[in-house]
């Protein structure tokens, strides 16, 4: 009898030392223990400043959490000068990814900080970053936006905590991953909420994310192992009802705010 190999993943942690605020780590959990729970075997792989570029190349799926302004300048030098640009020839052949607050706003053509000189980005997304100075108030509180990408997930809701500074504005090349319900968004204005391209997904949403809103968790896998196996990939469908009553909870909390 042939025993059917399970399939695996191996999942790039960005710079967890450094960028990882406001619980980011939980989304890393979540897609580890959503992999486990089917039988995918599944590696997190840690990518720090030292960390040999082959070993990112190797990764099917890539997430890179939030962070204070301090620590995205440390990481902004060698982000924009060796991961950024490996990173971009990924997600433009396909790789899927979450990037979060920081680091959405690391992966785009840069971000200005409120004090010194603009953070430069690999310009994966086309997007820019600006702080509107110190005397602006921080976008920060609970969240809700209604997915518009990717389409598999449009008209979901999603719930979250943002807590940031800067305002993101994109270009020309890129769509909204949400439309802002209730809270801020990319920068208050535009009622837009984040960004996707190819299947890369860029946001403001800490929490974290995926807990509470375990279908973008599920599509991130799924197209990982699409593009990994070059074969459609179904998900045994798991018991989501305790995410489920966590988000519903989280939803109308903020919906009364
Ligand atoms: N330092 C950035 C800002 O203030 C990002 C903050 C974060 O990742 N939460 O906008």
């Amino acid at each position: 009898m042939i025993m059917k190999k399970n399939k695996s993943l191996i999942i790039a942690w960005m710079y967890p030392d450094l960028m990882s605020t406001y619980g980011d780590r939980g989304n890393i959990i979540v897609l580890k223990k959503r992999c486990l729970w089917r039988d995918i075997e599944v590696v997190i792989s840690e990518i720090t400043l030292e960390t040999e570029i082959k070993k990112l190349q190797q990764c099917d799926l890539l997430f890179m959490g939030g962070a204070q302004d301090r620590q995205q300048k440390i990481a902004g030098n060698d982000f924009l000068k060796r991961k950024g640009p490996v990173m971009k020839e990924m997600i433009e052949n396909g790789t899927p990814g979450l990037f979060v607050c920081a680091a959405y706003q690391a992966v785009g053509h840069y971000y200005k900080p409120y004090q010194g000189a603009a953070i430069a980005g690999p310009g994966i997304f086309d997007l820019v970053t600006k702080h509107p100075g110190d005397q602006a108030k921080r976008l920060i509180g609970n969240v809700t936006a209604q997915l518009l990408l990717p389409s598999q997930l449009k008209g979901k809701t999603i719930v979250g905590f943002e807590n940031h500074g800067g305002r993101t504005h994109l270009l020309e090349g890129v769509k909204p991953f949400a439309k802002v319900v209730k809270g801020f968004g990319n920068n208050g204005e535009d009622g837009t909420e984040g960004v996707v391209y190819k299947n890369a997904i860029g946001c403001y949403f800490h929490g974290p994310l995926l807990p509470k809103n375990p279908y973008v968790a599920d599509w991130l896998i799924k197209k990982s192992l699409e593009v990994k196996y070059k074969e459609e990939v179904k998900l045994k469908e798991l018991d989501d009802s305790l995410e489920q009553k966590a988000h519903e909870a989280i939803a109308q909390k903020i919906l009364k705010l």
